[in-house]
């Protein structure tokens, strides 16, 4: 592993950080992004901010040049998001078309499909939403139920309910997997389709989180015409397709680290505002905290050496993702201690300590062991692939 860079990476670096000084619309370093009461409203500014981003070259920067990308490789990828997180920038909204769509058309989408949705995605003219789980397929993903049979003009017609669909309000296409052979075994039976969220027969229906925002949607499709054009893949071959899209998903996390060394130290500088730093237990904890986030670090850098020299992450992409969702919320946890009485108090409270970020930050990190696949989840492909343990019973 060389963790010197390059001096094309040196380069890309401070490219990109000039470019967030003279571009970013809070002051460098010292601002954050604007809080918005409402989210529609948030959204709509930061459409505005990645289109701008996206103009400057800075999003999906490993895309090809065709679609607007740099076609730079996953370090340079490292490199920009590791500079967007410091300079504070806010999750790209499109986050899911940049993520995961887009990587799985390149791989998946036939030429026409490519050029037609590709390039709308990294200005976010088009949001995309991830229509995978459903209330009895989460984890067990291909017993997913929603259905997509043949009509007379040789479309689909789709009908069933997909639930945890975030920020379906607000987007425009959305990849669904539906079952097209009932007869074929669970994952042989699955085909993925793009849809167009605006079209008649497609219900959003917004869920309150734990937070008190509106993330999450159920998505209810009745008879929904999905024409055999935005078939995405083979008919019957959707799991292959959803296996790009999951592999997405895990791998390298260069922005929750940033994200997390900022939070590191916040969490220092807040347990000496309230006179906890010399605690004898919270020191144990801080100390803890710098550690975790430092191996964190460390694990990044591993996988990334791996992927740079052009080997499959594998189970590894596992290990990292319960290694940094288990750490954050130790880290948090350690934040509410160090609030103490004031930890119950919620973000408009007069007399909170930081005005509420850290209560909504703590309830928001519980659900990083849930999403991209649970923790349990993750133990298991640890415990079978990485560990060689036998493997879990399944039915027959
Ligand atoms: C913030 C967030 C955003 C999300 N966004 C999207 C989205 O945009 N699109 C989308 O399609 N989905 C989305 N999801 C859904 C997410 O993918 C699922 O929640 C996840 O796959 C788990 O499925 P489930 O909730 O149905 O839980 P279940 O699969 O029902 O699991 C329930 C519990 O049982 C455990 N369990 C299940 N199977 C096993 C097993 N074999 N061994 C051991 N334990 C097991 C799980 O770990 C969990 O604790 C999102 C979830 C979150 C939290």
């Amino acid at each position: 592993m060389d963790l010197r860079p390059t001096p094309d990476q040196d380069a890309l670096r401070a490219e990109c950080r000039a470019w967030l000084r003279a571009n970013l619309p809070w002051e460098y370093g010292k601002g954050l992004p604007p809080h918005f009461d409402d989210l529609a409203d948030e959204v709509a500014f930061l459409r505005g901010w990645q289109a701008s981003l996206a103009a400057g070259g800075w999003v999906g920067v490993t895309w090809p040049p065709a679609y607007g990308g740099r076609g730079a490789g996953a370090l340079s990828h490292y490199i920009v998001q590791e500079e967007l997180a410091r300079a504070r920038a806010p999750e790209l909204v499109g986050r899911i078309g940049i993520n995961l769509v887009g990587p799985t058309l390149l791989a998946h989408g036939t030429p026409d499909q490519q050029a037609r949705w590709l390039p709308q995605i990294l200005s976010a003219e088009a949001l995309w939403c991830q229509l995978f789980s459903e209330p009895g397929a989460g984890s067990d993903l291909a017993a997913l139920s929603t259905r997509a049979v043949r009509d007379d003009a040789g479309g689909w017609r789709l009908s069933g309910q997909k639930v945890w669909t975030s920020y379906a309000q607000f987007a425009d296409w959305g990849l669904v997997l539906a079952r097209t052979n009932p007869d074929a075994p669970k994952n042989k039976g699955i085909t993925a389709f793009a849809i167009d969220m605006h079209q008649p027969g497609v219900d959003v229906r917004p869920l309150r989180q734990i937070t008190d925002e509106f993330d999450f949607n159920e998505v209810f499709f009745d008879d929904a015409v999905v024409p055999d054009d935005q078939r995405i893949g083979a008919v019957d071959d959707g799991w292959r397709v959803s296996s790009s899209t999951l592999t997405h998903e895990r791998g390298t996390n260069p922005r929750q680290l940033v994200i997390h060394a900022q939070l590191l130290e916040e969490l220092l500088r807040l347990a000496i505002d309230q006179g906890r730093y010399d605690d004898e237990r919270t020191q144990q904890r801080l100390a803890e905290a710098y550690v975790e986030v430092r191996l964190f670090q460390l694990h990044n850098w591993r996988s990334l050496s791996k992927i740079e020299a052009g080997k499959p992450l594998g189970p590894e992409g596992s290990a990292l993702k319960l290694y940094w969702s288990e750490m954050s919320k130790r880290l948090h946890d350690t934040a509410m201690a160090v609030l103490g009485d004031a930890s119950p108090l919620w973000w408009h409270a007069e007399g909170n300590p930081g005005d509420g970020r850290w209560q909504r930050s703590w309830l928001y990190y519980h659900a990083a062991s849930v999403f991209a696949g649970t923790n349990e989840i993750q133990r298991n492909i640890i415990g079978e692939r990485v560990l060689g343990l036998p493997r879990e019973p399944r039915p027959a």
